[in-house]
């Protein structure tokens, strides 16, 4: 295939299809080629025309000659680090302003999301079509379905029912695309819907019982929640998929969701700088996407940490936006990363391929472990505050980024504050306020919330800050 990205989406799908079955050389092959052809396009920002390193004879620098980036770099540094000349950080700001936008074309062209993630450093992606298509593709090609016959006729999903269950006040990532998808087949908007998280438990519970989708993507601590509102027979659905990301799912809650709801559910790694990076296999193994994003796990000094071992941070490179280059982003997440065949019982050491045929390597992904906050409710029911629903309200209601959410009893939070956060008596009763409405929301009742200012916020055991620490978990 050529790199011009704007062959078309019947070569791309192709492309994809066969390299979704070539063996680790083939993979190889066009990542060098995609590599190549991200650094000649990224030539045409400023920034990357001065970070490009130098190499004898005009030939490519390998990757690792590349510094590290990350999202402070990228915001300091916005408009000369984008090729497309027209693009202005006022006006992507005030695009990114306005909710109703979410899922249309900044400029006409390009698609924009905001994301903090646990770093808690905002910044803003643009995308071009050509990576879309990409992310389209992959979604389309390699998602595995529990139910293969029906993605047979229906790669897109178009004649499913679908729930997103997540932060849909902003142009974020996941919100964008459904977004996105909606406004380009509008005759299968009726059957996808966004849904808040913010919203009371049963005002949820009462659209998702109207809704009745037959797929329900969120993250695993809602779904896990939902979960137990099946089980109490709240909540009614006959769901065929259960689809997850964006958070740590443990077996035991996989098992709870899949039982809870009577189908299978399938997990997904994904992020604001490449959206599918990884999917869930048969095998239950995380397949990375490897022909279009490349993962360095590192350690705390930069450097390459063997296959299986736990890194320190990843770094990213997305092989197929070429509006915004991506280049060794670092994106915070602990991962361990191996090639599909030798690992444990689900590989083939001899082929080097997983059981499931794929010889993508696979990825573990630790971290964004925060926690579910199950505080007092009215008559003594105990209500659950999601993690994410938390983290929202003080990031796009109260406009703080750099905090700790702790519970100290069953009836009281503390806020820390860390030093980026703005810690003034106004700004402190905004964040009190804003968690205080949405716990009320949720059915809370006599919440007591506090807050102080520190002057460095606790790492955790897994060397990332916990933002969100439930009651008995206090030590983390
Ligand atoms: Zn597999």
């Amino acid at each position: 295939m050529s790199d011009d990205l704007a062959a078309g989406s019947l070569a791309l799908t192709l492309d994809i299809t066969a390299a979704s079955r070539a063996d680790a050389a083939g993979i190889a092959e066009r990542q060098s080629r995609r590599l190549a052809a991200l650094f000649r396009a990224a030539s045409a920002a400023p920034r990357y025309r001065a970070l490009a390193p130098v190499s004898p004879h005009g030939a490519v620098a390998p990757l690792t000659d590349w510094p590290i980036t990350g999202k402070r770099e990228l915001m300091r540094d916005f408009e000369a680090a984008v090729t497309d000349p027209e693009i202005r950080l006022t006006t992507l700001r005030e695009f990114i302003g306005v909710p109703e936008r979410a899922g249309s074309p900044y400029l006409g062209r390009h698609w924009a999301w905001e994301s903090s993630g646990s770093t808690g450093e905002p910044a803003l992606y643009v995308h071009d079509a050509a990576a879309m298509a990409v992310y389209d593709a992959l979604e389309a090609t390699r998602r595995d379905s529990p139910r293969p016959w029906q993605r047979c006729f229906d790669p897109l999903f178009l004649g499913e029912r679908f729930a997103f269950v997540g932060a849909t006040g902003g142009h974020f990532a996941s919100h964008v695309s459904v977004q996105r998808l909606r406004r380009h087949w509008p005759w299968a908007a009726g059957g996808w819907q966004c849904l808040s998280i913010l919203q009371p438990l049963a005002a949820l519970v009462a659209a998702l019982n109207t809704l009745q989708p037959t797929i329900l993507a969120t993250y695993p601590t809602a779904a896990a929640l939902l979960a137990d509102e099946a089980r109490a027979g709240r909540l009614t659905l006959r769901l065929q998929e259960v689809w997850t990301g964006g958070e740590t799912l443990g077996a035991g809650v996989r098992e709870f969701i899949e039982h809870a709801f009577g189908c299978a559910l399938r997990n997904s790694y994904g992020a604001s700088e490449f959206l599918p990076i990884a999917w869930e296999c048969a095998a239950h193994r995380l397949h990375v996407n490897a022909d279009w994003v490349l993962l360095e796990p590192v350690d705390a000094h930069g450097r390459a940490v063997p296959p299986g071992r736990l890194s320190h941070t990843t770094l990213l490179t997305n092989l197929a936006n070429r509006v915004q280059p991506i280049i060794r982003f670092d994106i915070g997440d602990r991962i361990s990363l191996e090639a599909a065949g030798p690992a444990g019982a689900a590989g083939d050491a001899g082929t080097g391929r997983c059981a499931c045929g794929s010889a993508l390597p696979v990825v573990q992904v630790q971290g964004r472990r925060d926690d579910t906050l199950v505080v007092r409710g009215r008559h003594g029911r105990p209500v659950a505050l999601l993690p994410l629903a938390l983290t929202t309200v003080l990031e796009d209601e109260a406009g703080t980024f750099d905090f700790q959410l702790l519970q100290t009893a069953a009836d009281a939070l503390q806020l820390v504050l860390g030093p980026q956060a703005a810690r003034g008596a106004r700004s402190r009763e905004r964040c009190r306020r804003a968690l205080a409405d949405f716990a009320a929301r949720q059915g809370a009742e006599g919440l007591r919330i506090s807050t102080r200012a520190q002057r460095a916020l606790p790492l955790g055991r897994s060397g990332k800050r916990k933002r969100i620490v439930a009651l008995a978990q206090k030590g983390c």
